[in-house]
């Protein structure tokens, strides 16, 4: 190459195999060893070789970050011990006093920790309808400090236009916070959309197979990046050096995951949509989703979560996840194996029953999370399920 030519940068899907992973110079290696030590001898007094204690780093863990942050086109990764320590740390750089606008359909452990924990120090948040971007804006007030987004959303699926508030959020000269455990970088990287922070619960889709608990933040500020590593070393929140491998591992495959979670999203989402007992069915690639336009704008796919309602309520829905086979009735998402949940009494339990009224989070309402085996075996196993 000529001294002159500039390098290409690799497409995503080689980022997913490669990006931040190099031969362990001391074998060869191609697989990141996997540094399961908590501390690191010091060759003298004053001097490291980089790494000094595991809280606050690893080699493992940082290949993990390093690969997280090259997906999302960020130039920092700073990876927690759950989804739910990540978005903690997000809030905690904030203060007391300090207001936040928030999506108001978010997972429900993010509204409990707002509201019961965080408030608990003085923090103040108000919840709307950010598909709406003008609810956005309407809600800011001279002490708001952040807007928090999720989208497509835990469970309804709603979309916000992520260029829409990242304007809002310049103009206030605020941080725009998303949550994009949903779609991942494979099919939406926000901060392209002038969004400062992604969070993830890398539990679900990055680590991909049931098999991790871990969360991670994703940002372009400098400033951002040293609060977060502050909290990070300070509270201790941190995913195990096997745990921070095992996500690596999950991420090389993600491009390839995600495109057959979405094309098995899609499938089901129009197989449910003609099904005489469905009375609703949200998924961000129907075209009947008030949010399709904007979704289809910014996203390259549409993910494997969709929420459905019955018509025959809350008991139709009961009777289906107790007849699924194929389908797992559990309490996650994003993972290999087609997952059905009941927001009411799993996820969301702990939104009082009136706020989660209030949101449109009925008590009948049925979240899938498919996974990616043959389309044709799930969709036999909900016909099947609905019969029964
Ligand atoms: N954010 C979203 C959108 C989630 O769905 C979840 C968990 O379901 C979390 C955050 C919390 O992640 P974790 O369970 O890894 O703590």
């Amino acid at each position: 190459m000529s001294d002159d030519a500039v390098e290409r940068p690799h497409a995503f899907d080689t980022r997913c195999v490669r990006a931040g992973i190099s031969p362990d110079p001391t074998t060869g290696a191609i697989v990141p060893p996997l540094y399961q030590t908590a501390t690191y001898v010091l060759p003298e007094v004053g001097r490291d070789l980089g790494f000094d204690y595991t809280r606050s780093s690893n080699p493992t863990r940082q290949v993990m970050e390093n690969n997280l942050a090259a997906l999302e086109g960020g130039a920092h990764c700073v990876a927690f011990g759950s989804g739910m320590s990540a978005v903690d740390a997000v809030l905690r750089c904030l203060s007391a006093g300090d207001h936040v606008v928030s999506s108001d359909d978010v997972y429900g452990g993010v509204s409990r920790l707002m509201n019961r924990i965080l408030t608990r120090f003085g923090m103040e948040f108000t919840y709307v309808d950010s598909s709406n971007p003008a609810n956005v804006r309407e809600a800011l007030r001279p002490n708001t400090k952040m807007i928090w987004l999720e989208t497509p959303t835990n469970p309804l699926l709603k979309v916000t236009d992520l260029a829409a508030v990242s304007e809002i959020g310049k103009d206030a000269g605020i941080p725009v916070a998303v949550d994009s455990t949903f779609a991942t970088p494979a099919l939406l990287r926000p901060m392209e959309w002038g969004c400062d922070i992604v969070v993830h619960s890398t539990t679900k889709y990055l680590g991909g197979h049931n098999v991790i608990i871990g969360g991670a933040v994703v940002t372009n500020d400098d400033t951002w990046a040293d609060d977060l590593r502050f909290i990070q070393k300070s509270v201790g929140a941190v995913p195990s050096p096997f745990d921070s491998w095992l996500t690596l591992l999950g991420m090389k495959t993600l491009h390839l995951r995600m495109e057959r979670h979405s094309s098995n999203g899609l499938a089901v989402a129009q197989w449910l949509e003609d099904h005489p007992a469905v009375a609703r069915v949200s998924y961000p690639g129907l075209p009947s989703h008030p949010g399709h336009a904007v979704a289809k704008a910014q996203m390259s796919a549409f993910s494997g979560m969709i929420s459905f309602e019955l018509t025959g309520g809350m008991e139709a829905g009961r009777d289906l996840m107790n007849n699924v086979k194929l389908c797992a009735l559990a309490e996650s998402l994003g993972a290999v194996e087609t997952m059905i949940t009941h927001p009411a009494t799993m996820t969301h339990a702990e939104v009082p029953a009136e706020d989660r009224h209030a949101r449109g989070l009925t008590d009948g309402l049925v979240r899938l999370s498919v996974g990616i085996e043959d389309p044709v075996d799930i969709i036999a196993d909900l016909e099947r399920a609905l019969v029964d």
